[in-house]
């Protein structure tokens, strides 16, 4: 993947340019609801650092960074009533991926049976 995208559509949330509606905010991570949810519950989850995708994150990421992420993408998904039901974590890394906007993200989908892993086979 490329550099990071300053005008991406994830960037100008956080920057405030465009609203989104907010399901968590600390220093390093913004929490919102998809606008064009698949399931009844569906949040993308953010650091506010520029990581274009999982692999940049992973990569360039400090340990705590990435310990806090995951912790809190926990709690969001806890704290969302989807703790004991159940939910899925997507993060689609690059063009084969699905990656539609460069800037690192978790889905928690859920809310309803989330069915089989992906829509078809081979
Ligand atoms: P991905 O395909 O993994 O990059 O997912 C990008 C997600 O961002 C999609 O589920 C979109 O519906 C969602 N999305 C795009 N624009 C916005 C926006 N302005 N506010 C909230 N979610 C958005």
């Amino acid at each position: 993947m490329t550099s990071y995208d300053k005008n991406n559509i994830f960037a100008k949330i956080l920057k405030g340019d465009i609203p989104a509606k907010t399901v968590f905010e600390d220093d390093q991570i913004l929490a919102f609801y998809d606008i064009a949810p698949k399931t009844p519950i569906h949040i993308l989850v953010i650091p506010k650092r520029q990581y274009t995708s999982f692999d940049d994150f992973c990569q360039t990421a400090s340990k705590a960074e990435i310990d806090h992420f995951f912790r809190t993408l926990r709690q969001i998904a806890k704290d969302a009533g989807l703790h004991t039901r159940g939910y899925r974590l997507i993060t689609n890394h690059g063009d084969e991926g699905g990656q539609e906007v460069p800037h690192f993200h978790f889905h928690i989908l859920g809310g309803k049976p989330m069915g089989p892993l992906v829509a078809s086979g081979g």
